[in-house]
């Protein structure tokens, strides 16, 4: 039964290449990372590596300041059409949760600079000695798919009627297989093909709108 102030729908969302129109991380690395961190993506593809070691070695090779780093975030974007997704969201008294294993700074950055103002659980970085060091405050060791914030671990805190997930990649698997909806594209489409979930392609957040019948 639905409870006074529990919200219809929850939709838990991924942050890079599904709100983000880039692989904001990627993007960083491949502008002040060493060549050398795309070794950590290819073992990670394989399943060599779990994506906390695969995040960990990458962002080990970057040389850059923090201001650095945010001078090339400012130029990426986000989805045009999220804004108003999210707005139509609250309008609707549901919510939008953003479940991410990028980093907490480029997040606060682009939400910010789009005027959103959404929960979201991503990874941290420290600054530090011209590099960057990533802290993982979700590492969950139970977790399905051994990412390094446990996307899943997150949804209890955010209960609701119907749960739907919107992503992209990996990292989303854990989730969105925790969902009664999930909008899928890349290769978390192809993911999904081979799963039996209830699951839609989508293109960007105003086909979600359409299909959701906002
Ligand atoms: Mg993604
Ligand atoms: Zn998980």
């Amino acid at each position: 039964m639905k409870s006074q102030n529990q919200p219809h729908t929850v939709y838990f969302s991924d942050f890079d290449g599904t709100i983000a129109q880039l692989d904001i991380g990627d993007t960083i690395l491949r502008h002040f990372g060493d060549p050398s961190w795309q070794d950590y993506a290819r073992r990670y593809a394989l399943g060599e590596i779990n994506s906390q070691e695969c995040l960990r070695g990458e962002f080990a090779t970057l040389r850059a300041t923090k201001q650095q780093i945010l001078q090339l975030v400012d130029t990426l974007e986000l989805d045009p059409t999220f804004p108003e997704f999210v707005r139509k969201v609250h309008e609707r008294g549901d919510e939008l949760i953003v479940l991410s294993d990028g980093q907490s700074y480029y997040l606060e950055h682009m939400l910010a600079k789009y005027d959103v103002h959404v929960p979201f659980y991503a990874n941290r970085a420290v600054f530090e000695n011209g590099g960057v060091k990533l802290e993982f405050p979700h590492l969950n060791p139970d977790c399905e798919v051994n990412a390094a914030n446990c996307k899943c671990s997150h949804m209890p805190k955010h209960p609701s009627e119907r749960r739907v997930y919107i992503g992209d990649g990996t990292s989303d698997r854990c989730a969105a297989g925790k969902t009664d909806l999930v909008y899928a594209k890349g290769p978390l489409l192809e993911w999904a093909k081979k799963q039996p979930w209830n699951y839609r392609p989508f293109r960007d957040f105003a086909d979600v709108m359409a299909q959701e019948g906002f």
